[in-house]
């Protein structure tokens, strides 16, 4: 494949149709590190149309293949993943700026996602029988595929997203098209490279690289296409979820998120305590830039432990590492684009103008040779005395930005932590047992962390509340979302009902 052939249709690697071509930037030094396919309406009806084929074909078709196959096939693709372990890795961090060692825990989360949906779709067995009420009635309520998937991601864990939809969707007998973020799309097209070397028919995987208008939204009003999958931003997903209504396709949504890290003073008592608060805090915020839907980007912290607590974190944040992602010892590498650096400035400025106090950061580092001048790196940013009003509080940055707001209570904490309106994720610190899982029930987020922050499991649904989206992704749920439940009531021994007497 040159690097040109990014569209996959019916098992063939080809360029656009309309020949176009776009530049991937490499967002450490805005080089171009690879040209891909631009795809366009109609590149994405071909996609369609082989991914109806392919699901709606005979007797050997993908739907119909035995589920223990399938699994075998989610099997192998984890082994290769694990295979091609340091070039995705190496990939992923060039293409979006993290760590060679984040896309290495990408690619580690991802192959667990494949052999947890394999697991998943074998253990839930063909179906389940339902007490009909009757020795004359046979009741079993079957899964079957939803058909044909578009799915549509962003750019910040583009394997990782990709999988978290690729996986129950095969899993599930689905065929789908899938439409990676323009400005990362190269690990997916790594991923289904490695979905065909496991031997999964033609046309039942097929990928379409190009901007989100035209391509992914195509895709969103496709007559032929019966589920949107769609992670990104809040203000795309509502014109995805517009663009389906008419065809009343099944939608999902993984959408943005403003996610508190509410810290109690308790949680502060000893030095080492001290030291893990703090420690988190900087991991919560400004892993991967701050670019992470569930970044901890508020803190809220007891008044009394403040100063102290942020004080700590601003030294800690200055002496964090920018630089290239593939180089060693960097820990944080650039923002992914021109655009999100220009936003994170924005956001900045207006933070100041409305009152925040910089603590740190606040500005572009200074070149050096692992930060070239033209990459898109900016500073870990602190900023205190902030509250509800400002925009910088209220909305989704996706920059190195931190917001520091205060509580005396526990009431006060709980409201402002569900003073959003996203809701995906929230975490609580404090010694107190009681209280701890007082506040992680009152959290109207999707997923609460109780002393940690950032872990999520395979196993566990991962999804939001509010404006955070629709449906959920991973656990058993994650795997409902590509099923129809089919209700098949069999009577054993037919006889007339004669509601009708005549
Ligand atoms: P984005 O909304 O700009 O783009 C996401 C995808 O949608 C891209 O592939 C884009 O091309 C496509 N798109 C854009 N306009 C479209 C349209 N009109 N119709 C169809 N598709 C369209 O988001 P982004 O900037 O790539 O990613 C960042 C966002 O993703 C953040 O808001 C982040 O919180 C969110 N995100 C959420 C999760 C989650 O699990 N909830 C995970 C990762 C990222």
């Amino acid at each position: 494949m040159s690097s040109v052939e990014t569209i996959h249709v019916d098992g063939v690697w080809r360029a656009a149709a309309s020949g176009a071509q776009r530049e991937v930037l490499d967002p450490a030094d805005a080089t171009i590190l690879a040209v891909v396919s631009e795809g366009s309406a109609e590149d994405t009806d071909a996609a369609v149309a082989a991914a109806r084929r392919a699901f709606d074909g005979g007797a050997g078709a993908w739907p119909r293949t035995p589920v223990a196959e399938r699994a075998a096939l989610l099997r192998r693709v984890a082994d290769l993943l694990q295979r091609d372990r340091e070039e995705i890795a190496l990939t992923e961090s060039r293409d979006t700026g993290k760590t060679l060692e984040e896309g290495r825990v990408d690619v580690d989360c991802v192959s667990d996602a494949f052999r947890y949906f394999a697991d998943l779709v074998v253990s839930e067995g063909a179906g389940r029988v339902v007490d009909a009420g009757s020795d004359t009635v046979h009741s079993v309520v079957v899964h079957e595929p939803v058909g044909v998937c578009a799915m549509i991601t962003p750019w910040n864990y583009p394997l990782l997203q990709a999988s978290w939809k690729i996986a129950p969707a095969l899993a599930a007998g689905n065929t789908f098209v899938i439409k990676p973020s323009e400005v990362t799309p190269l690990s997916t097209v790594h991923l289904v490279r490695l979905l065909a070397e496991a031997g999964l028919p033609d046309g039942v995987a097929n990928v379409v690289t190009g901007a989100g208008d035209p391509v992914g939204a195509r895709l969103a009003e496709h007559p032929d296409v019966d589920l949107v999958s769609f992670t990104g931003g809040l203000a795309s997903g509502t014109k995805v979820a517009a663009a389906a209504a008419p065809t009343v396709k099944k939608v999902a949504l993984e959408l943005g998120g403003k996610n508190p890290n509410v810290v109690f003073a308790d949680a502060c008592e000893t030095p080492e305590d001290f030291d893990t608060a703090v420690d988190q805090a900087l991991n919560a915020a400004f892993i991967h830039s701050g670019q992470v839907c569930s970044a901890g980007s508020r803190l809220i912290i007891e008044e009394s432990v403040r100063d102290r607590f942020v004080s700590e974190l601003a030294r800690r944040a200055e002496r964090i590492k920018l630089g290239r992602g593939t180089e060693k010892g960097v820990e944080c590498g650039p923002l992914v684009s021109a655009q999100q650096l220009a936003r994170t400035e924005a956001y900045v400025a207006s933070a100041l103008a409305e009152g925040a106090a910089l603590r740190c950061g606040g500005k572009r580092p200074e070149p050096s040779g692992t930060r070239p001048e033209s990459g898109y790196f900016y500073a870990p940013t602190v900023l205190d005395l902030c509250h509800g009003a400002m925009r910088v509080v209220r909305e989704e940055t996706f920059g190195p930005l931190l917001t520091v707001e205060t509580f005396h209570t526990e009431d006060e904490a709980v409201a402002l932590a569900n003073d959003t309106e996203y809701g995906l994720a929230g975490a609580v610190w404090t010694k107190d047992a009681g209280r701890a899982r007082r506040v992680a029930g009152r959290l109207r987020h999707g997923t609460v962390w109780i002393n940690d922050f950032h872990p999520y499991l395979p196993q566990a649904e991962w999804g939001g509340f509010g404006k955070s989206g629709t449906g959920r992704e991973l656990g058993p749920a994650g795997l409902a979302e590509y099923r129809e439940p089919k209700h098949i009531y069999q009577n054993l021994d037919p006889k007339p009902v004669r509601w009708f007497a005549g």
